[in-house]
C-alpha cells in the first residue's frame, strides 16, 4: 500500500478529535506545524465528531492550502474516544501522536515525546503537572474515580495521565485490535502495555469556546471505565448476598429461642418496613449492576461499526482506505 509519491507512510501522524472546535483549529495548525519540525515527515488527521458549526469548511481550506491536514467527519457524534480511534484506524505514520483541539494539550511538547520515542519508548503519556484549569468539583470527581479504579480496576492507571500521548507503530496496531463498543481510552492506553513512560507538560487554558465534557458526559464515561475494566461490582453481591443471609439465618435462630423460653411476642412493624425497603434496594441495586454489564454485552453482541464516516478530506489513499464493502 506504500506509495511513495504520495509519501504514504509519514513518519509521525497527528490525529485531533474535533467538535465543534472552528475558531481553534486555525491557532492550532499555526503552533503545530511548526512545532513538528522535529520529525522528517507528518501528517495531520483531524476527526470531526459529528460538529454542528463550520468545522468542515475550516477543515477543508486548511487542506487545501496544506495537503498534510487531513480530515474526516462522522455522520453525527460518537464521543472523543470513538473519534480517536477513528483517528487510529486512519493513521499512516510509523508513530501517532494524539491530542486535544483546544489548545490545551501545547504543541511544543511534541519534541519531548518524539525525543523520547527515538530513545525506544513505545507509549509515551504526557503527563499533566497542574490540573488548575479543571475546576474543583471537577478535581475531586476525578480524584475519586481514580481511587476507585485503583481500588478495583484490573490494571494500574499512570497518575495525571490522559490523551495526550506518542504511540508507536506497534502500539498503534494493538490498539487498533481492541474494538469495543464502550471505550475507555485511558484504560486501553495501559492495557496495551509496551515500554511507556510519562513527559510532564503544562495543560493550558482551553483557546476558546467552553469544554465539551458536561458532568453528566463525564459520570457516563467514569461508568464505562469501572465496567469496561473490572468484574468486582458483578461479584461483589454474591458476597453481599452472603453476608445478609447469613444475618438473617442467626436472626431466625434466635427468634426461635426466643419462642421456646419467653413464648410468641409480637414483634414492632417498623423494623419490618424498614428491612423490606433496604433488602428492595439492595436487591434493585445489584440488578442496575447486571443492566450495566448485560448492556454492554449487548452493544457488542450487536456488531454494529464504532463509527460511520460520512466525509473524507484530502485522502490519496481514498480506494485503499474504503472498506471491502465500500470497494466492491
Ligand atoms: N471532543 C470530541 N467529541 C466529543 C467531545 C469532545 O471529539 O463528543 C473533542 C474536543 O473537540 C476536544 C477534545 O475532544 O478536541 C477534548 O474535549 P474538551 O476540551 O471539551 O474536554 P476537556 O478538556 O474539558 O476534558
Ligand atoms: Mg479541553
Amino acid at each position: 500500500m506504500t506509495d511513495p509519491e504520495n509519501d504514504a507512510t509519514p513518519e509521525l501522524t497527528v490525529i485531533v478529535p474535533v467538535f465543534n472546535e472552528s475558531e481553534n483549529l486555525r491557532p492550532l495548525v499555526e503552533r503545530l506545524v511548526p512545532a513538528l519540525a522535529c520529525v522528517g515527515s507528518f501528517e495531520v488527521i483531524f476527526v470531526d465528531d459529528g460538529s454542528n458549526d463550520d468545522t468542515m469548511a475550516a477543515l477543508r481550506a486548511l487542506n487545501a492550502a496544506d495537503p498534510r491536514l487531513r480530515g474526516l467527519s462522522f455522520s453525527r457524534n460518537f464521543g472523543k474516544e470513538v473519534a480517536i480511534a477513528a483517528g487510529v484506524d486512519a493513521a499512516r505514520g510509523r508513530g501517532a501522536v494524539i491530542m486535544d483541539a483546544d489548545l490545551q494539550h501545547p504543541p511544543e511538547a511534541i519534541a519531548a515525546f518524539v525525543a523520547r520515542w527515538r530513545e525506544g519508548y513505545q507509549n509515551i503519556y504526557g503527563v499533566r503537572r497542574s490540573r488548575d484549569t479543571d475546576t474543583a468539583a471537577r478535581r475531586w470527581l476525578t480524584d475519586r474515580f481514580y481511587h476507585l479504579f485503583g481500588a478495583f480496576g484490573e490494571i494500574e492507571l499512570p497518575k495525571g495521565a490522559g490523551d495526550f500521548r506518542l504511540l508507536d507503530r506497534k502500539a498503534l496496531d494493538a490498539l487498533k485490535g481492541l474494538r469495543e463498543r464502550a471505550r475507555f481510552s485511558k484504560g486501553l492506553y495501559a492495557w496495551i502495555g509496551f515500554k511507556s513512560i510519562g513527559v510532564p507538560f503544562e495543560v493550558a487554558e482551553r483557546h476558546s469556546g467552553v469544554s465539551k465534557f458536561s458532568y453528566r458526559k463525564l459520570t457516563r464515561f467514569a461508568f464505562d471505565g469501572i465496567v469496561s475494566f473490572t468484574t468486582v461490582p458483578l461479584r461483589a453481591w454474591t458476597y453481599v448476598g452472603a453476608v445478609i443471609a447469613a444475618l438473617a439465618l442467626l436472626n431466625a435462630v434466635y427468634y426461635v429461642l426466643e419462642t421456646l423460653i419467653w413464648g410468641v411476642s409480637v414483634p414492632g412493624f417498623a423494623s419490618l418496613i424498614v428491612s423490606i425497603m433496604f433488602f428492595a434496594g439492595v436487591q434493585l441495586i445489584s440488578l442496575g449492576v447486571l443492566g450495566e454489564y448485560i448492556g454492554r454485552v449487548f452493544a457488542e453482541v450487536k456488531g454494529r461499526p464504532l463509527y460511520v464516516v460520512a466525509e473524507k478530506i484530502g485522502d490519496p489513499e481514498h480506494r485503499a482506505s474504503l472498506s471491502p464493502g465500500e470497494k466492491a
